[in-house]
């Protein structure tokens, strides 16, 4: 763990705390952390009042990021909306700026502080917003499948790629080793530099990203991936099978996009003729075989913008921003595409309440839950991330 104001060092491979969200805390990590102080009830009528004051007070000392996956009643005061990477680099661009109060989940407050400068305090408003994808690749478990790599005399072949939704200490990782960042909008691109340098990649967390990008738009077929699974000795993969593999993908998955199915792009497809289905790449490979459109977040968006006034679209990403392009462009008919998926628990932590309490207590004097990476991890992260700067093309992504 490389974040948190008062944490003390977590030893790599030191098993996460299983708190309830908000119940008990664990100062080395951001699970089931409390919230010092009143956090106000959801209730208080006057939450929008508050959060209004407590915003003009700050000023031009703070300034608000919202992800796209955010509640409305967050989104309201955000400054900037966008997907993580675009709002680290709106940050980045602000440095009169002293607080960046960022509404996502905790790696894109991490991003958020790597690219931004030393006198700039960002703050993630509930430090129990995680991302389940994000902890599914640990840094103790990446390093051991880089000895596993070792082993089988491949890793001097292969380049790490980490999804921008990964935790510091990853990037940091593929800084050190050669490797790089990708976003979902530039996943080809990034792959492409890391073939130009190695025989194979190493791609995490997202399983599904890597596949549908080494698949679809790389024309490799789905021999040529193969699952690494952390939890298995040695990846549950032969050393022939890793030293014949083009891309390594690593066993993980965002909970809200990996729950679309096929079956629910067929039912959608029966239900409103002529429905034009538009999905995430994070979205399991059979989902994206079946959809008309792929994108990233700021793809969907655009997509939306520019169709006219009566197309029908069924959208597979999270709830929040399908219900607010609904409400934005009445005039065209939105669904979401699965029945059965949810908001993102993670994003959906911050909350009204959340959000006053830290505006509150920052213009009172009082920095709370900041988020900091430690130097050297920062160091190896930007050169993961700059290396992806420096690529031609869109930077977008989740
Ligand atoms: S939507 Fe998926 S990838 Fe995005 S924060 Fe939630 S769990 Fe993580």
């Amino acid at each position: 763990m490389t974040t948190t104001p008062t944490s003390a060092p977590i030893r790599p491979g030191t098993p996460l705390s299983l708190f309830v969200l908000g119940e008990g805390s664990d100062p080395r990590s951001e699970r089931g952390v409390e919230c010092p102080g009143d956090l106000p009830p959801a209730s208080d009528p006057a939450l929008v009042e508050r959060a209004r004051r407590a915003k003009a007070a700050l000023g031009n000392r703070l300034f608000v990021l919202g992800h796209h996956y955010q509640r409305d009643e967050v989104i309201q005061f955000a400054d900037v909306t966008g997907d993580s990477f675009k709002l680290a680099s709106e940050a980045a661009a602000r440095p009169e700026a002293e607080f960046i109060v960022f509404c996502g989940v905790h790696f894109m407050a991490e991003s958020a502080d790597i690219l931004t400068a030393d006198h700039q305090k960002v703050i993630l408003p509930d430090l129990a917003a995680g991302c389940s994808m994000a902890d599914m690749a640990r840094l103790a478990q990446v390093e051991d499948a880089w000895d596993v790599l070792a082993d089988a005399d491949v890793a001097d072949v292969t380049v790490p790629v980490t999804y921008m939704n990964s935790s510091a200490d990853i990037k940091a990782f593929c800084g050190k080793h050669g490797g790089v960042v990708c976003t979902s909008s530039n996943a080809k691109t990034v792959l492409e530099w890391a073939f130009e340098r190695g025989e194979k990649v190493l791609f995490f967390p997202d399983q599904h990203l890597g596949r549908n990008t080494a698949v679809l738009q790389m024309g490799m077929s789905l021999d040529d991936c193969v699952l690494y699974d952390p939890r298995r000795q040695g990846g549950g993969l032969t050393a022939e099978q890793l030293r014949s593999a083009k891309v390594i993908l690593w066993k993980g998955h965002c909970s809200v996009h990996g729950r679309f199915t096929p079956q629910a792009v067929d039912d959608v497809r029966a239900r409103i003729p002529g429905v034009q289905v538009l999905v995430h790449p994070e979205c399991q490979h059979e989902v994206v075989l079946k959809a008309d459109l792929i994108g990233s977040t700021e793809f969907i968006i655009k997509t939306i913008e520019k169709a006219p006034a009566g197309s029908r679209w069924a959208i597979g990403t999270e709830l929040n921003l399908v219900k607010r392009l609904a409400l934005t462009h009445p005039h065209k008919e939105i669904v979401f595409l699965e029945q059965h998926v949810c908001y993102c628990a993670t994003m959906n932590r911050i909350d009204l309440p959340h959000l006053v309490w830290a505006l509150e207590n920052l213009a009172s004097g009082h920095v709370v839950n900041q988020i900091v990476v430690d130097r050297e991890t920062e160091h190896h992260a930007r050169e993961a991330l700059q290396r992806m700067l420096a690529l031609p093309g869109e930077t977008t992504k989740d």
